[in-house]
């Protein structure tokens, strides 16, 4: 067993010199300056390990991503081995690398239907902003240049590049920054809670179907180059839609001629059970398929657009014959140390069979947090697999209301407290875990939110909540 949580000798300093100088996405601008951040200085399976030297089960996976662990030792050798070998080179034009050509050919073979070109981006910004300027390339060359509108959904997170925060559809993230509106048009959220909904699943599903429906009449489909959608909603809150919504919203894409972009930054790579879950889970063949994050374990900066055959092939037919340079894409694109890191990854996420694992230990992941919702304080606990939340509340309280966002940032913090991180969003405690946890880990995951829990509804009850 590797002992992690030795600390580091200039903590205090290191904490001074972050809030110093460090502009972390997503902080708090009111304590810019006096943030005191846990700085992350060790990880090792399943637990992180911080400057001061207290080590914590890392129910967040990082940031989503880290799916075969920390410091897994086949990883970080595909790492160091392709750093000494050559680290990087150029992937424009005609200039390529073993990693980029081996990856490019595996995730073809992951991925359904004929999506079998690769563009490598930085990460899922790109890759999503990517898969929309495509789609605008592709319309434009067969002379339907005013396709160029985007449908996407309230709560739907797909990035922090100007568009694809314009196509993210959370209230709490649209601050004082600019946004594409010209263009950019939300759908309503499509979480369906069987738990807490007044509706059937079939009404709610038509209600979605219609809004989509009358959406595109309002904008014409003429004017619709493609829908971007997460299969399950991540940052938005981990929101299920009703089933069928991905086959019907495909089929009024297909209808009208609107690309349908999935993005599977979050679902893919195994946290679901499958390296990919639009067709395995969901039904559906995308003509565009996003991913990031799990990619290389988050091991490395990577992201991709994997497109069509259908798509790739109109765009090399219908270039602009005087120009046809595709004018997309990124010094990193490709990276080789990342490619390899992936190669890597997806061999041991194949030879460990750890989808299967997935499908075992994630119905019992949501099975054991549904128990939480014997707490007052609780007001919902979702997901699938190992893609989780447990939404908080003052009971009788609805939504992220000033309280209900404290009572949850209490329970993050009494969670904190006992070594186990989950990621504070709103009024939700936010869960992916590494996809290599086992029932044991799982029940201590458990046990410690139950307990924090209890102690956040004693300070309520109490009146040391306002
Ligand atoms: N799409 C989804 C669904 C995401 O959850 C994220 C990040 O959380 C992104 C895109 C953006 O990815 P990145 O932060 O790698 O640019």
């Amino acid at each position: 067993v590797k002992h992690i949580g030795h600390g580091l000798p200039d903590h205090d300093s290191l904490v001074a010199r972050d809030a110093r100088h460090v502009l972390h996405p997503w902080a708090d601008l009111s304590t810019l300056g006096t943030q005191e951040s846990l700085i992350i200085a060790e990880a090792h399976g399943i637990e992180v390990a911080d400057s001061a030297g207290r080590t914590y089960l890392d129910a967040i996976g990082g940031m989503w991503c880290v799916t075969v662990g920390y410091g897994h030792p086949e990883l970080v050798e595909a790492m160091a081995a392709q750093a000494r070998k050559m680290a990087y080179f150029t992937p424009f034009g005609d200039v390529s690398s073993e990693p980029a050509a081996r990856l490019a050919a595996m995730l073809a073979d992951l991925t359904p239907g004929d999506l079998n070109r690769v563009q490598f981006t930085t990460g899922g910004s790109t890759a999503v902003e990517s898969a929309v300027r495509i789609a605008h390339y592709y319309f434009a060359s067969r002379g339907q240049a005013a396709k160029r509108h985007v449908l996407s959904r309230v709560n739907a997170y797909h990035g922090g590049t100007y568009l694809t925060a314009s196509l993210s559809g959370k209230s709490a993230d649209r601050t004082l920054f600019q946004y594409e509106s010209d263009w950019v048009h939300h759908l309503e959220s499509p979480g369906y809670d069987p738990d807490t909904s007044p509706v059937s699943a079939a009404e709610r599903l038509d209600g979605l179907v219609a809004g989509m429906e009358r959406a595109i009449a309002g904008i014409g489909a003429e004017n619709i180059a493609c829908f971007v959608a997460e299969p399950i909603l991540a940052s938005g809150g981990v929101l299920v839609p009703p089933p069928g919504y991905h086959e019907a919203t495909l089929e009024l894409c297909r209808r009208n001629d609107i690309l349908y972009v999935s993005d599977e930054v979050v679902t893919g790579f195994g946290r679901l059970g499958h390296f990919f879950t639009s067709e395995a889970k969901f039904g559906v063949v995308p003509d565009m398929i996003v991913t990031a994050k799990g990619l290389t374990s988050g091991y490395q900066p990577l992201g991709a657009v994997i497109v069509s055959d259908r798509i790739a092939e109109s765009l090399a037919a219908n270039a602009d014959r005087d120009k046809p340079v595709f004018s997309n894409g990124f010094t990193y694109s490709g990276h080789p140390v990342a490619c390899a890191t992936a190669v890597a990854n997806i061999e041991v996420m194949r030879r460990d069979d750890v989808c299967g694992h997935v499908l075992d230990v994630g119905p019992y992941f949501i099975r054991r947090l549904r128990e939480l919702r014997s707490s007052s304080i609780v007001a919902a606990v979702r997901g699938d697999h190992l893609m989780a939340c447990v939404e908080c509340h003052v009971p009788g309280e609805d939504g992220p209301t000033a309280r209900n966002q404290a009572l949850a940032r209490r329970v993050d913090a009494y969670c904190e407290e006992a070594g186990l991180l989950v990621r504070p969003y709103e009024n939700l405690c936010i869960m992916s875990p590494p996809l290599i946890i086992t029932r044991g880990e799982v029940d201590r995951i458990v046990d410690i939110m139950a307990d924090s829990l209890a102690r956040a509804e004693h300070d309520l009850r109490t009146g040391a909540v306002q």
